[in-house]
């Protein structure tokens, strides 16, 4: 099993770690910073550094409950001590990129009372669809207002890890699929914006939403009955 320490500090950008397994596939670490891709989020991508080597990872991915840092060259072998490290400016803007759309999750449900139904993300720049009726630009434009005014507020990113049985009767997170978190994951991990927005979730947040900065809806478009979709980008400006 390898060590996450993304679960618990997502400003870690690296770490020293022994190699566990090495192969064509990518290299497994007793502990490490970075995250593997999932709900939503991209894995990370960095390097592992060793005296007398280095490779780049390209990206990591989880495989039969082990993390794999993929790598195009010749991986470390096994027993190898090695620094790992993330790419923190691209780490970074991703986690910025998920609180933004964690928030925006929030701010439709409390102001629309539409739930989200899927939602993915890349660097900067992320989508998610919402069980609504209507969609437009304007519409577009006043979710912008408010979810720029809710993070304007520089509230609080909590991580928690809560008991199963208390997570599953908590009504925000039953709101947002908690019962489909696999029942032998126990406690779960929740992320909540203080105030906005609850759910369970494996993936790196920002401290407080001021630092996710300005966000702008870059698009809206209406994919279907009570299927819309809107699109993000951090603004960089
Ligand atoms: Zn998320």
């Amino acid at each position: 099993m390898t060590e996450e320490i993304a679960a618990d500090d997502a400003y870690a950008r690296e770490t020293e770690a022994t190699v566990l397994e090495s192969g064509e596939q990518g290299v497994v670490l007793d502990r490490t910073v970075f995250y593997p891709r999932g709900g939503g989020q991209p894995g990370d991508t960095g390097s592992l550094r060793w005296e007398g080597g280095e490779v780049r990872v390209a990206d990591t991915v989880r495989r039969d409950g082990r993390i794999l840092h993929v790598v195009e060259e010749q991986p470390p072998p096994v027993g190898t001590a090695v620094t790992a490290a993330i790419d923190w400016d691209r780490r970074h803007t991703l986690m910025r990129t998920h609180t933004a759309l964690h928030a925006l999750s929030g701010v439709i449900w409390r102001d629309f009372n539409a739930k989200v139904t899927g939602g993915n993300m890349d660097v900067g720049t992320a989508r998610m669809d919402f069980e609504l009726d209507e969609m437009s630009g304007e519409f577009g434009r006043e979710v912008e207002g408010k979810l720029n005014a809710a993070l304007a507020e520089d509230r609080p990113v909590h991580v928690r890890f809560l008991p199963r049985d208390e997570a599953l009767a908590d009504p925000e997170l039953i709101r947002t699929k908690v019962n489909l978190v696999p029942d032998s994951v126990d406690p779960i991990r929740v992320i909540d914006i203080e105030g906005i927005d609850r759910q369970a979730d494996g993936g790196t947040h920002v401290r407080s939403t001021g630092e996710v900065g300005r966000v702008a809806v870059t698009k809206t478009e209406s994919k279907g009955k009570a299927f819309k979709r809107i699109r993000i980008a951090l603004d960089e400006g």
